[in-house]
């Protein structure tokens, strides 16, 4: 008999476990205090417990966590990377983000960039998770399971969670968001909503959907282009949300939820990078109240990507400057993101899973 993963089931899935189990529904508040408040890893545990629930819970489920398959530090900034090896043998990996040591909130803040997917059908041109295709959804325990397995391997405290990792968070939305109710209940795991950020490539309809829903992360959309064709060349998702279209999804967002949201710009050398570029950004943020943040282009060489991939070059230090500096000089909020991990290709895009799957 295969025993059932109890890691990952929120408070309604839990009562339907111990029911089928032939326990009161309230056990599975306990359970839940163990599996999220405390962090239990076995049932032996849970010592609230009466010893034949244990042996009875021990018969019947697991608790799943992920397993460490490696993970490799930065030298030149303490960023680390985790490759996690789930049940069934396939690989995603994770990455600890701490903050620039000059940093105001330095002390305090550590980021997770957590994956929702194994692998990606999004195809994006700048991206080394692209190259792997899709393989599957993450279960709501393997999202939440990539913070337990990072805090206990560091010994760091997370204190913000980015889904900025492997996948399109809202290709796997309903797992997600139950990650999300898990990772933000004040009596389990307790992180702020304001201290998860969900980035999407660009479905306007989940966009909608995550304003009416009224979920209190926050929003980020990996713009990259405002102009059609550019942006269809850089992500193929545009041939079915087009940029005004996910402009209107944005403005549709803030109405209902009165949040900003960050617009993210990996910039390309001569790609998206021009006059016309920056008129329309400028546009764009009059429109949406919005944050834009200028992201280095990293390499991803190392997944052997050809065609327009290996055409693609990132702007240089004094180019982003420049685009940074227009673009400000016209009132848009606009940040140049420090880029994390670039020597143990863990930046932004960079991550793949380069054995075999
Ligand atoms: S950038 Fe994100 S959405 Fe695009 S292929 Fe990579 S993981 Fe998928």
């Amino acid at each position: 008999m295969s025993l059932a993963n109890i890691f990952g089931l929120d408070r309604s899935r839990l009562e339907e476990f111990v029911l089928s189990l032939g326990e009161p529904k309230y056990r599975a508040g306990q359970l839940y205090q163990w599996l999220y408040a405390h962090r239990a890893r076995t049932f032996g545990e849970m010592t609230n417990l009466p010893q034949p629930l244990r042996d009875k819970l021990a018969g019947s489920a697991v608790i799943g966590q992920l397993g460490v398959a490696a993970s490799q530090s930065s030298a030149a900034d303490g960023t680390r990377k985790f490759l996690f090896e789930l049940s069934d043998g396939r690989r995603i990996e994770s990455v600890l983000i701490p903050p620039r040591p000059t940093a105001a909130d330095a002390d305090e803040r550590m980021t997770l960039c957590v994956s929702t997917q194994v692998g990606c059908a999004l195809d994006c041109s700048f991206c080394a998770t692209a190259t792997m295709g899709f393989i599957r959804n993450l279960s709501p325990g393997e999202i939440v399971g990539q913070l337990f397995a990072a805090e206990a391997v560091s010994g760091r405290t997370v204190t913000n969670i980015v889904f900025m990792g492997m996948g399109e968070p809202m290709l796997n939305y309903d797992n997600v968001m139950t990650a999300v109710e898990l990772l933000t209940d004040q009596t389990g795991i307790g992180i702020s909503p304001k201290r998860i950020t969900l980035s999407t490539a660009g479905y306007a309809d989940r966009i909608r959907r995550m304003a009416d829903e009224d979920r209190k992360i926050k929003l980020a959309l990996s713009l990259h282009s405002l102009r059609g064709d550019v942006r269809t060349a850089l992500m193929p998702i545009t041939k079915k949300f087009s940029p005004d279209e996910l402009l209107q999804a944005l403005e549709y967002y803030q109405k209902r939820t009165r949040k900003s949201v960050m617009l993210e710009y990996i910039v390309f050398d001569g790609v998206n990078d021009t006059d016309e570029d920056v008129r329309l950004l400028v546009k764009a943020s009059r429109r949406i109240e919005c944050r834009v943040n200028l992201i280095p282009f990293h390499s991803i060489d190392f997944t052997g990507a050809g065609g327009r991939t290996a055409s693609l070059r990132g702007a240089p230090p004094e180019g982003i400057d420049a685009f940074w500096k227009k673009l400000r000089s016209h009132g848009v909020t606009v940040f140049i993101r420090n880029s994390a991990g670039v020597d143990i290709d863990a930046a932004c895009g960079q991550l793949a899973v380069r054995t075999t799957q």
